[in-house]
């Protein structure tokens, strides 16, 4: 009996480095994950890749990958193969489709990369809350803020991999300088980090141990003004963000998931609020708005889905 083609899927982030084997369906196989030792040298987080690949390639369903697929953080250089993570200070222009090419299991498969902006998109439109739709912006908010564009019907990664990094167009003109070099950056807003960050500043106390933007998420679910009031303000970024890029390539659905997304009503409400300001021109108005369907495997499934 043939096999059914399979395509090898890894998802680089900052956090974790996870892998899968994927059917024409999108459904996972042999799902793993593995700590990214994101401060050590360049060689060290290419060895957990490695480790990766070694475990899916140990399948018997190894015999079945027609490609490899990568989704990382980015940013990604689509033209030399390459990858810079932020959060990952080791790799600096780090030729990952090589050295995932150099894999023994590997050797004369193609490998195709993006960012994992794009991969998310890539992995919604394909399985998601942005299937069927020619035209979406999909984003992820979590610690940073990714998005991806699906344009006339296909993911559009632009020449350099990146097309679509909602997270660092200015929504504040004279805003605070980003790490990107930028200043007023809507990730700077809007981020997991930055609702925490302006909560703790206006003098939200966690109630227990975690202070990150999920503590705060709580804490607006229960009426607390100041986080409520942060939520507000990463929702206004983001809200800015999304009408301009409807704006400008006249699009109609909006998928949002990442952490922050999981606090749901608490963000989902002022951004609606926030979008019926700046989604002002008869094109853009009441644009589709919907939760991501896909969580934490949409990394899996968009590298995945760029091998199709
Ligand atoms: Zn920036």
């Amino acid at each position: 009996m043939p096999l059914t083609p399979l395509f090898a899927a890894v998802d680089v982030g900052g956090t974790k480095i996870a892998g899968a084997l994927v059917d024409g369906a999108g459904r996972l196989r042999h799902r793993l994950q593995l700590p990214t030792p994101a401060r050590e040298p360049g060689p060290a987080v290419l060895a957990v890749v490695h480790k990766v690949l070694d475990q899916l390639a140990g399948t018997p369903d190894w015999a079945a990958v027609t490609a490899v697929g990568i989704g990382s953080a980015g940013p990604v250089d689509l033209a030399d193969g390459t990858v810079s993570p932020v959060n990952i200070p080791g790799w600096r222009g780090f030729p990952l489709v090589a050295e995932v090419a150099a894999h023994p299991a590997v050797a004369g498969l193609p490998v195709r990369l993006a960012g994992d902006g794009v991969a998310m998109a890539a992995a919604e439109h394909w399985q998601g809350a942005a299937r069927g739709a020619a035209n979406a912006l999909c984003l992820v908010v979590s610690t940073g803020v990714g998005a991806g564009l699906v344009l006339d019907g296909a993911v559009r990664p632009g020449p350099s991999g990146n097309a679509g990094h909602l997270g660092h167009i200015t929504v504040d003109l004279d805003g605070e300088p980003c790490p990107c070099g930028s200043r007023g950056c809507l990730e700077g807003l809007a981020s997991g980090t930055a609702i925490a960050r302006r909560a703790l500043a206006e003098g939200w106390r966690p109630p227990g141990e975690d202070a990150t933007a999920r503590a705060v998420a709580a804490s607006a679910a229960v009426g607390d003004p100041v986080a409520l009031a942060s939520f507000d303000r990463a929702a206004q970024a983001l809200a800015a963000g999304i009408a301009a890029t409807a704006a400008l390539v006249d699009l109609h659905r909006v998928v949002v998931g990442g952490g922050v997304a999981t606090a749901g009503e608490v963000l989902f409400a002022p951004l609606a609020r926030h979008l019926d300001r700046y989604a002002a021109l008869s094109y853009v108005r009441g644009l589709d708005v919907r939760r991501a369907e896909l969580g934490t495997d949409a990394g899996l499934i968009g590298a995945a889905a760029l091998c199709r």
